[in-house]
């Protein structure tokens, strides 16, 4: 694709780099065959083609952003279906990132829009939050009629049930069944999923130490930065994304770490992208890059770097017929689809994968709250074709989506961390989520 940039603008790092981005889109067309809001919704501009240009358009002109060009991209997920698809190698996510940054400096957006935006980002960055507004919500929800649509949809989706932690807080779980640690990694425990799911966390640190893995939680990593930075807020994600490189590329000189886990696939494509947006910062591009490239997510470590201990013959152990359904931060984001899949087989359970698998549930970080009608349209999708293969429970590795599918179907869902350790010896995980 022609572009139009001035010299003075390729000067600024992200102009120059979605300039190189736009310049290899040869407008084909072949992203708006598996974007799921071109699907749904039959518009251009819905699709990642009519959003490259919108973006275009923007930033060549050095345009303010404007009601048509929010509403068309704040209705993409950020899913990265169009880059698995796009022939020619565009990079999508780096440039709806410019662009919802650009939004974020040049448009003010209606006030309660604002104020939604605001409270998501306040609420969901930090665990305390948000664990207290989810006490909040569970008294003000019998009242909720009297609240405004979005507020209401919001307040459905907030957790009923927050599970009790079973592990001792610590910083460090060393394995006890051995004088030394094979290996030792840091986990990025999230900041939602510790509070709504904590099983997740436990069963993969009774996983990892099991297998002889030291496990470290620095103290003050809570979020991985990626919700604020797809709201657009680059100066608040900015700070978490540096906060997070020092204090993990402090403890990978002065202790070692083999890698940097993250069981939330969400984030981890963001971790692995830390290289990527401090490209340019002289202080920092070294220990960024560093950062994403110890990054794994638990089932490419487990797949890479763990001799895992299936128990064998275990005739006290059921089999299941298990839906995978991949993320598609994991599967469009970081490019992992068959690991975790692989993994789950070498429990001995049936793996079906789903129809339409390459498409989003609606999830997507803060989407379902904000884009309710679209998530819940996405959601019916997903429900219809996991229902067409029948399973009896349902896998995936990213807890946006746990909590999405888990709204639509009483299939019980698990994250694939908790089936390998269910069947590498730790116990039988809590089935059902009350999510
Ligand atoms: S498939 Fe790739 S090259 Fe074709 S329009 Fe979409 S982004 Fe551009
Ligand atoms: S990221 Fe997903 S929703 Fe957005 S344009 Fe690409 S395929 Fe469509």
């Amino acid at each position: 694709m022609e572009t139009h940039f001035t010299q003075q603008q390729l000067l600024d790092k992200d102009n120059k780099s979605s300039e190189k981005i736009l310049r290899k889109c040869v407008h084909c067309g072949f992203c708006n065959a598996t974007c799921p809001t071109y699907l749904l919704l039959g518009d251009e501009l819905d699709g990642p083609r009519g959003r490259i240009y919108l973006i275009k358009d923007m930033l060549e002109n050095n345009k303010p952003a404007n009601d048509k060009i929010v509403k068309h991209i704040d209705r993409c997920l950020s899913c990265y279906s169009c880059m698995t698809t796009c022939p020619s190698g565009v990079n999508y996510m780096h440039l709806i990132d410019h662009g919802r940054s650009h939004i974020e400096k040049t448009y003010k957006r209606p006030f309660p829009d604002r104020f939604i935006r605001n409270f998501l980002s306040v609420a969901l960055s930090n665990s305390f939050n948000f664990r207290l507004i989810g006490y909040l919500a569970q008294f003000i929800k019998p009242i909720r009629i009297f609240f405004p649509k979005k507020i209401r949809e919001m307040l459905e989706l907030m957790p009923t049930y927050f599970p009790k932690k079973k592990l001792p807080k610590k910083n460090i779980y060393t394995p006890q069944n051995r004088k030394k640690p094979v290996a030792r990694v840091a986990l990025l425990t999230g900041c939602v999923q510790k509070v709504i799911s904590p099983q997740i966390n436990e069963a993969t640190i009774r996983l990892l130490n099991r297998h002889g893995v030291e496990v470290v939680i620095p103290k003050k990593i809570n979020c991985c930065g990626s919700l604020n930075h797809h709201l657009g807020k680059q100066d608040l994600s900015n700070e978490t994304f540096k906060k997070n490189i020092l204090i993990w590329y402090d403890e990978y000189l002065k202790n070692g770490l083999d890698a940097i886990i993250s069981n939330t696939s969400g984030c981890g494509t963001t971790i692995k992208d830390y290289a990527f947006l401090f490209r340019s910062d002289k202080e920092l591009k070294k220990k960024a890059k560093k950062i994403s490239e110890l990054t794994k997510d638990i089932s490419e470590y487990l797949d890479e770097k763990v001799k895992l201990d299936f128990i064998k013959n275990d005739k006290s152990k059921k089999k299941y017929r298990i839906a995978y359904h991949s993320a598609c931060s994991m599967q469009h984001g970081q490019k992992v689809h068959s690991k975790p899949i692989n993994l789950i087989k070498k429990t001995g359970n049936e793996v079906v994968e789903i129809p339409e698998g390459h498409l989003c549930c609606g999830s997507a970080g803060t989407y379902n709250l904000l884009q309710n009608d679209i998530a819940k349209n996405l959601l019916n999708n997903k429900i219809k074709n996991i229902e067409k293969i029948n399973p009896q429970f349902i896998s995936t590795g990213n807890i946006g989506c746990i909590s999405q599918i888990a709204r639509g179907t009483k299939i019980p869902i698990l994250h694939t961390v908790e089936i390998i350790d269910w069947y590498t010896g730790g116990p039988k995980p809590e089935v059902l989520r009350k999510i």
